[in-house]
């Protein structure tokens, strides 16, 4: 039986850059699995490559069975939240969300339905009308995780996407990530180079260093079983 996400000896090379080598893991249905580690170490492309922006120098990554790779992006049914994913900025935050589902020629009954619970899943309902100009950057990043969740993809990847927030913001939509994990049963793969982020959030940590992946385990495992020097020293700097 295959897992429901494998990642399976995924390698990345730019010319003579080696990005990423030898990336493997199974991640379970509903799982919240982080991508750790410092700049550079290999997180994005990873994650850039199960998007399908990138394609692996070799490797494969399996969903339910099947390969990914030979399927654009666009119909990964994967969803995504970045940095600085911007919203159209010429269209309503309603219009935003309700994007994917014009694209996948959803009828506007079913559209309006969709838009109305998404925005209420993320604490925006009664913004469908606001421009994204007009929203504060922790409303545009939910307004950005409505619009990745409304078709309701299996996977959704995101890609730092509170490090351009103050703290308390931060912490503050840390915790609507996790209701809305819990809420939704979607399987997220998260990118952050913040331990106690990934600590705070995860049911598994991939501590990346230099393309490689030096521990898989939960935050708890990685803390008290570190696999090497690196994992100890990464894991307990709460700088
Ligand atoms: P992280 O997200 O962990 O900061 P990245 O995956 O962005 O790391 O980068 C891993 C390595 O690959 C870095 O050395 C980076 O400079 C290099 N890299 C990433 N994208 C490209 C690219 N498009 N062209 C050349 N090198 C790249
Ligand atoms: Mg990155």
């Amino acid at each position: 039986m295959s897992a429901f996400l494998s990642i399976q000896n995924i390698k990345k090379t730019y010319g003579n850059l080696t990005a990423v080598e030898n990336v493997s893991m199974e991640i379970k249905p509903g799982e919240f699995m982080t991508f750790l580690g410092p700049s550079g170490s290999g997180k994005s492309t990873t994650l850039y490559i199960l998007a399908g922006f990138q394609d692996p120098t070799a490797g494969d990554i399996l969903l339910n069975g099947k390969s990914l790779l030979s399927t654009p992006s666009h119909q990964r049914n994967i969803g995504m939240v970045f940095q600085r994913y911007t919203l159209f900025p010429h269209l309503s935050v309603g219009e935003n969300v309700a994007f994917p589902l014009r694209v996948r020629k959803v009828n506007n009954a079913e559209i309006a339905e969709r838009v109305n619970n998404v925005l209420k899943l993320v604490r925006l309902e009664g913004f469908a009308e606001r421009m994204p100009a007009a929203m504060s950057g922790g409303q545009q990043q939910r307004v950005a995780l409505a619009r990745a969740l409304v078709y309701n993809p299996p996977v959704l990847l995101m890609d730092e996407p509170l490090s351009a927030l103050d703290k308390k913001l931060r912490e503050e939509i840390q915790l609507e990530i996790r209701r809305i994990h819990q809420q939704t049963g979607v399987t997220i793969l998260y990118v952050t180079h913040d331990q106690e982020e990934a600590l705070r959030l995860s049911d598994r940590i991939a501590l990346f260093n230099q393309g490689n992946i030096e521990q898989i385990g939960s935050g708890q495992e990685l803390y008290a079983n570190p696999a090497t020097r690196f994992v100890a020293d990464f894991i307990g700097d709460s700088n």
